[in-house]
């Protein structure tokens, strides 16, 4: 491919793009993994992301992606068997289904609409029927990447405690920590599965496992084999700030920095900057006429929004376009809904001008490829970021 001019606009809904202070901190030499200054590092990143998951209990950091922390989750707490209760949000929650069955889990998967989030009454009802408490955990995606749909926890947490039922909650927050409030304590989650790549604003190739006492009880008794996922061994070395095989240590070194950035920015603030950026995106898609994938006002996702093009509209050739003119890439629509739908990534570190910048890609795109649209998309967008308090607090 010849050189194409310019910034690469990386629009995907993760991995995002890496702040310059955190790629600096990854590119500083590689530290000995056993020596006292790794300690320190191990200790700082150990504790700082509890703060991220808003758990006061341990979180293990994997050198693995996010596919690594949903087999982590299973195979520290089921044994072979094991009735599992997932909801079809969309493709992740599909390919978690997945590993499960791949795993020698049973797991039964209600179905979705791929626009909406986990139905929280039908989660009760089914977990009423379970008399005899064969359903061992409850697993969803907080946030579904595919969709730009994102589920109420809190609301999956009650519906379980109204059940009575024992099963344990697991929850992806791939593409949501760092970007989307969350809080693992409060809402009494087992475990909340994450990665680096998104809102936490580095490369691929950490994910964790934010873990619960009644977790931990239940990794005692589990009997899937697991030997890299193991927490028993992470947790003992953790202590002191170590690792039980190598770590990737140069993400830790990201990690500690991104970290401190969203702190310094202040959690709610984050959180406000995605839920504008989403807000002025989706004025945008209303403008231009297009359909937004989720269904409901109550589950629009703050960090991606998957947008539907018009019947006999090619959304891979839009993007392919968009990528050849703009050099922006844009996500693919994943499973039933390849070529259907586009969608925008904004989550992470990012700004107006970047948010309306994509925005723009996408409407020189339109336009060149001829698909209709009602123009002034990227205006609707800008007068709302305009109207709408702007910056954040601090930067005021
Ligand atoms: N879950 C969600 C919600 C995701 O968005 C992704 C990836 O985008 C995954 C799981 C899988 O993570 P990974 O691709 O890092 O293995």
């Amino acid at each position: 491919m010849s050189y194409q001019p310019g910034r690469h606009f990386l629009q995907i809904p993760g991995p995002t793009n890496t702040p310059l202070p955190v790629l600096a901190a990854i590119g500083r030499p590689t530290i000995d993994h056993r020596g006292p200054e790794f300690g320190t590092l191990g200790r700082d990143v150990l504790s700082g992301i509890r703060t991220i998951f808003k758990t006061t209990n341990p979180v293990v950091i994997y050198p693995a992606s996010g596919t690594g922390a949903w087999e982590a989750a299973l195979v520290n707490t089921l044994s072979p068997g094991d009735r599992v209760l997932m909801f079809e949000t969309g493709w992740f929650a599909t390919l978690w289904n997945r590993m499960a069955t791949k795993l020698g889990l049973a797991p039964e998967l209600i179905k979705g609409d791929w626009r909406s989030g986990v139905n929280a009454d039908a989660v009760e009802t089914r977990l009423r029927e379970d008399r005899a408490r064969e359903i061992k955990a409850v697993a969803v995606v907080h946030n579904e990447t595919s969709t730009g749909v994102t589920s109420n926890i809190a609301a999956v947490r009650r519906a379980i405690d109204r059940s009575g039922h024992p099963a344990l909650l697991l929850v992806d927050t791939i593409s949501s920590l760092g970007s989307i409030d969350y809080r693992h304590d409060e809402w009494d989650v087992d475990v909340t599965v994450g990665g680096s790549q998104k809102g936490l604003m580095l490369p691929p190739g950490l994910s964790f496992n934010a873990v619960s006492d009644r977790a931990l009880a239940a990794s005692k008794r589990a009997r899937l084999p697991r030997s890299f996922w193991d927490w028993d061994d992470m947790l003992a070395s953790n202590t002191n700030g170590y690792f039980p095989y190598t770590p990737a240590t140069n993400l830790l070194q990201g990690l500690k920095v991104a970290i401190e950035m969203l702190h310094q920015e202040g959690l709610d603030n984050v959180f406000r900057r995605h839920q504008r950026a989403a807000e002025a995106t989706r004025q945008a898609v209303r403008h231009w006429g297009f359909e937004i994938q989720c269904d409901n006002d109550e589950e629009y996702s703050s960090s991606l929004t998957a947008v539907r093009l018009p019947e006999g509209h090619s959304a891979d050739a839009l993007r392919a376009d968009i990528l050849g003119r703009c050099n922006m890439s844009l996500g693919n629509g994943l499973g039933p809904l390849a070529d259907k739908v586009f969608r925008i990534g904004h989550l992470g570190d990012f700004h107006d001008l970047m948010v309306t910048g994509a925005l723009s890609g996408v409407e020189i795109g339109l336009k060149a490829r001829g698909i209709p649209y009602h123009p002034g998309g990227v205006d609707a967008a800008m007068s709302y970021l305009a109207g709408n308090a702007g910056a954040p607090a601090e930067a005021a």
